[in-house]
Order: C-alpha cells, then structure tokens, then sequence
C-alpha cells in the first residue's frame, strides 16, 4: 500500500538521496506502486540535470548547490507545479510506466529502410540495446531493443545531440534479471542526423552508451 511516507520518499529517491536500507525497501515499494513509478518518471529529469551540473563542476570548485532535504523538497515542489500544469501528460506518462512494467512489448524496432542504427553493450552487466531511428517531418521516429538491464530500475532512453542538447526519447521501469527483452518506440524533435549518440540511463546510475 502506498502511504503519505512513500509519496515523501519519491523526491529523495529518484535523486538518488534516500539511505541505502531506506532505498532497497522503496525499489520493493515502487514494483507494485505506478503512483510513486510515475513520480520516479518525472523527477528522473531533475536528477539528470544535478547530475550534469555535477559532472561539469570542475573538481575543487564548491558546488553551487547540493544535494538534501532543502534540495529534495525544492525539486518535488517544482516538479508538483509542473504537474498541475500538464496533468493530462502526467496521466499519460504514468500510463506509459504501468504498460511497460507490466511487460507489454510494442512494435519492433522502426527498422526498416532509410533508418540510422545505434548500438551499445555493456560487458560487465550483459546489458545491450539497440536504437533504430528514421526521419519524419517533426523529427526522428525512435525504436529501441534493451535487454539485460541488471537491476529493478527506472530507466530512460536520452538521444544526445550533435551540439549537447538532449532529448528523453521514453521511459519505463525494468523488472531486472531475467526480464524478456523489451520493444519500445519513442519519438525525437532532433532529426535522426541531428543526433550523435543516444544513451541509456537508469535510476540505479547506470549509463550504456550507445554509437552509431
Ligand atoms: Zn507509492
């Protein structure tokens, strides 16, 4: 059952905060919960943006900002206006995440000809993944085969642009080993040309690159 504690620990979880024991107990939570896999859904992009910032912060520079309650709170209330703005995507982006932890496999890869190919594999875990993206009028039709991702996660498909900008192409929640591998399809702005690389990150760290 999802209670007020669960909805408090959305924020510090998806930005990767919540104590190790804290953490295992909501992975257990958020497997039979789509309300809190939504939140997750949603904050992952506050999460991305911290952790670029962190990665762009020289070392030996104070960071401007860290990471804690104040932090957490700020970032779930922006997030929680966000919402009350864009309600009808919310819905759609938590029925996203509850069709896909539930298993639904959609179309293959969009393939086919006049399509761009990336692949990625990671030795370490096993986890692989292919994106096949083909030019449209609005900009890329994406699909994508992941399998082997290691463990219960949220994860996201990001294509990166040639000039650094980048893009959640989809997102859906891995039940970990021994998942099938999954079909996806998602669509870019950025047209497939305009796209250097696309990658693979997940709410447990994890990052597969992906390469033409
Ligand atoms: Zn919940």
């Amino acid at each position: 059952m999802c209670n007020p504690q669960h909805r408090r620990d959305v924020g510090a979880y998806a930005l990767g905060v919540l104590g190790a024991a804290d953490t295992f107990r909501f992975d257990e939570h958020l497997e039979g919960c789509p309300l809190c896999a939504g939140g997750v859904v949603e904050l992952s992009g506050v999460a991305a943006a911290l952790g670029r910032y962190a990665r762009l912060t020289p070392p030996g520079v104070a960071p401007l900002v860290r990471a804690g309650p104040g932090l957490v709170r700020r970032a779930v209330e922006v997030v929680a206006a966000a919402r009350r703005r864009t309600r009808r995507r919310r819905l759609a982006v938590v029925a996203a995440a509850v069709v896909l932890a539930a298993g639904v496999s959609f179309a293959a890869p969009g393939g086919g000809r006049g399509s761009d190919r990336w692949t990625g594999a990671d030795r370490g875990s096993g986890m692989t993944a292919v994106v096949t993206a083909g030019a449209r009028e609005w900009g890329a039709d994406v699909g994508l085969e992941v399998s082997g991702v290691p463990e219960r996660a949220v994860c996201s498909l990001v294509a990166v642009g040639r000039d650094g900008d980048e893009e959640t192409v989809a997102t859906w929640s891995s039940a970990g080993p021994g998942e099938a591998p999954l079909r996806l399809n998602g669509g870019a702005a950025l047209r497939p040309g305009a796209i250097a690389r696309f990658e693979v990150r997940t709410t447990a760290g994890r990052r597969l690159r992906l390469t033409r």
